[in-house]
């Protein structure tokens, strides 16, 4: 299964371009259930302005993904129509400034903004240090754990649309809300400005350790996706997904984690399909066993197999 090889025709579009595009790229390697189809073109932009000229020069009909880590996403069996964009090297830098705020570009993993954090005796960003995908992933989804949250920390952040034409979007214009960011959908974010507090390195240590041993305990650490559905108000999807009779539950290569039952694992040869008709089966029971209608926290891109 391959799309139509549009990357001559791009090059020769955008002679300017730095970073490098791909045609037909495997997605599956860079998402944490490892399934899903190839990309279309795949970009690694060099920086913002190799980003930007992309989305300038890009006809408009091509249609426009990013990914982060990875770790909250299904990419469909079909792959990516268009172009799918992966940020590298040029959105890894992390600065600590003054005043207890740290800079970091969204290739960035949290994790690594909690060390720097931690280091630097800056509280308050020690939750990062749970949530294994990217700042970009972190401001998309407002990511969250043990208590905090990206909309609580963060000063600013910075993106760049569609069209190519960047600029800055305070927390409040971030929109954000559980599990979401109200900013538009084709906003590709670059860079994000934290403000944390002063606080002791050790402390901050002792409570990274912490968070860790939690989650080992708790959740899978790989070939999953993370939360798939969000906490309707007032509950638990974990405990709806238990009610329901769903932990353990398997469609094809598939299954509803042993361990944390609003997590999903994959099996050898599972299929993307295989996830989300998984996905869809404890919905459906859950639906029926207690009336609520989970909403799914895994973004899902891409097209069916044909
Ligand atoms: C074991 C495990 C534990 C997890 N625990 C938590 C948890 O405690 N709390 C929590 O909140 N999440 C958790 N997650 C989910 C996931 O880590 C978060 O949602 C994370 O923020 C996703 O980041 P990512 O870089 O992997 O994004 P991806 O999964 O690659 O993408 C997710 C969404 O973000 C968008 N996106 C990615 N980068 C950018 C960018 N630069 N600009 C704009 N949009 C972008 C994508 O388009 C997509 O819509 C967990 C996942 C796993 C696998």
């Amino acid at each position: 299964m391959s799309f139509p090889d549009i990357v001559p025709e791009l090059k020769a579009k955008m002679p300017e371009l730095r970073g490098r595009l791909l045609a037909n790229q495997p997605l599956g390697e860079f998402t944490w259930f490892r399934v899903g189809g190839p990309a279309q073109v795949f970009f690694m932009p060099e920086d913002e302005n190799d980003l930007a000229y992309l989305l300038q020069n890009l006809p408009a009909k091509i249609p426009v993904s990013v990914i982060g880590a990875g770790s909250n996403l299904i990419v469909r069996d079909g792959g990516v129509p268009g172009v799918v964009i992966r940020l590298g090297r040029g959105f890894n830098e992390i600065k600590v400034e003054a005043d207890n705020r740290i800079a970091a570009g969204t290739a960035m993993l949290d994790v690594m903004v909690a060390r720097a954090a931690q280091a630097a005796g800056i509280a308050g960003l020690a939750f990062f240090s749970g949530i294994p995908g990217t700042i970009g992933g972190a401001l998309r989804m407002n990511g969250g754990a043990y208590g905090g949250e990206t909309k609580d920390v963060l000063i600013e952040a910075r993106g760049v649309n569609r069209q190519g034409a960047m600029r800055s979007y305070s927390n409040a214009e971030m929109g954000f809300s559980y599990r979401h960011c109200g900013v538009p959908d084709d906003v590709i974010f670059t860079a994000a400005l934290f403000q944390g507090s002063k606080g002791d390195p050790e402390a901050i240590a002792a409570e990274m350790a912490s968070i860790k041993g939690k989650r080992e305990k708790s959740q899978p650490r790989n070939r999953t996706g993370g939360s798939t559905f969000k906490n309707p108000p007032g509950q638990s999807a974990w405990k709806l997904v238990d009610e329901a009779g769903c932990r353990g539950l398997k469609v094809g290569q598939a299954k509803v984690s042993e361990l944390h039952s609003n997590f999903l694992i994959t099996l050898d040869g599972a299929s993307a399909a295989d996830i989300e008709t998984l996905g869809e089966t404890v919905r459906q029971r859950v639906k029926a066993h207690s009336g609520f209608d989970l909403e799914w926290e895994i973004k899902r891109i891409g097209v069916a197999r044909a």
